[in-house]
């Protein structure tokens, strides 16, 4: 589904990402783990085709196309979701009003808003959402936890073949990030595929991931299953990388 081979890619003079190389198949959820400042986000970005990022080296290759000449909605309308770490207000805009022309933009097929809206409210209702949401401005005065919510809403309703999932369960509590990852499961069939990035081990008792991966210095350096999740609760990043000077006290 996912090829990306050797991808480097900067922001301004800054190089980011350093010759990442990820394989992902139909049914598979891969979980990226990685310090604060590695280039995660940055990769979720560049998937989608952010020009502020230059890819430098290497390919993105989604669904047999190279994605080199695709704008960010054609990314989208072949299947390539990513949610927000900081989700945007859009004042004015109903949460269902902003959904309903995401999906139509993506799936021009579906125009029917009456089935969306029955949609939307059993979703709302799986994420504990009051009813009264969707006709709320998008993401404005949303509490953090609502905010992820909404952003798995959103990716509920857009119904993605791979999703990009950036820190989707960071700031919220024990309930929410329960039914976030109960939602995440009912999103995910075999045809479909996940990138998940995540800090909390929380989620990952909820999802079980086929690969995990450490992401150091813009590139996977170390690759293998879920039981890697328990190795780096215990050995921390640290241990994948040559060995730093310790923090002192600026006098
Ligand atoms: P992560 O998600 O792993 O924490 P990011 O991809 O957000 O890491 O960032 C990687 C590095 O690139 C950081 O040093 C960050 O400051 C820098 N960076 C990424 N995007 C931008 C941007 N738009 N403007 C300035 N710096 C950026
Ligand atoms: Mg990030």
């Amino acid at each position: 589904m996912l090829k990306i081979t050797n991808l480097c890619a900067r922001f301004e003079e800054k190089e980011i990402l350093k010759g990442l190389n990820l394989n992902i198949k139909p049914g598979e959820i891969h979980v990226l783990l990685g310090p604060n400042g590695s280039g995660k986000s940055t990769l979720g970005r560049v998937i989608l085709g952010d020009d502020k990022y230059e890819v430098t080296d290497g390919s993105i290759v989604f669904k047999g196309e190279n994605l080199e000449a695709l704008d960010p909605a054609q990314r989208a309308q072949k299947g390539f979701f990513l949610s927000f770490q900081s989700p945007p207000e859009i004042d004015g805009v109903s949460v269902r009003s902003f959904l309903f022309a995401a999906k139509k933009s993506i799936d021009p097929d579906f125009t029917s808003s009456f089935k969306f809206k029955k949609g939307l409210k059993s979703t709302f209702e799986s994420l504990r959402l009051p009813e009264d949401f969707t006709e709320r401005e998008t993401n404005l005065g949303f509490s953090g936890g609502e905010r992820k919510k909404m952003e798995v809403a959103s990716l509920l309703a857009l119904d993605p073949d791979l999703a990009f999932l950036d820190e989707i369960d960071s700031g919220v509590d024990i309930d929410t990030i329960r039914s976030i990852g109960r939602a995440i499961g009912n999103f995910m069939t075999p045809e479909k595929a996940i990138i998940l990035v995540t800090h909390s081990d929380k989620l990952l008792q909820e999802i079980t991931p086929t690969h995990v991966h450490i992401f150091m210095d813009g590139k996977i350096i170390k690759s293998g299953g879920k039981e890697m999740t328990a190795e780096i609760q215990t050995k921390g990043f640290d241990s994948y990388k040559p060995q730093r000077e310790g923090l002192r006290v600026i006098k």
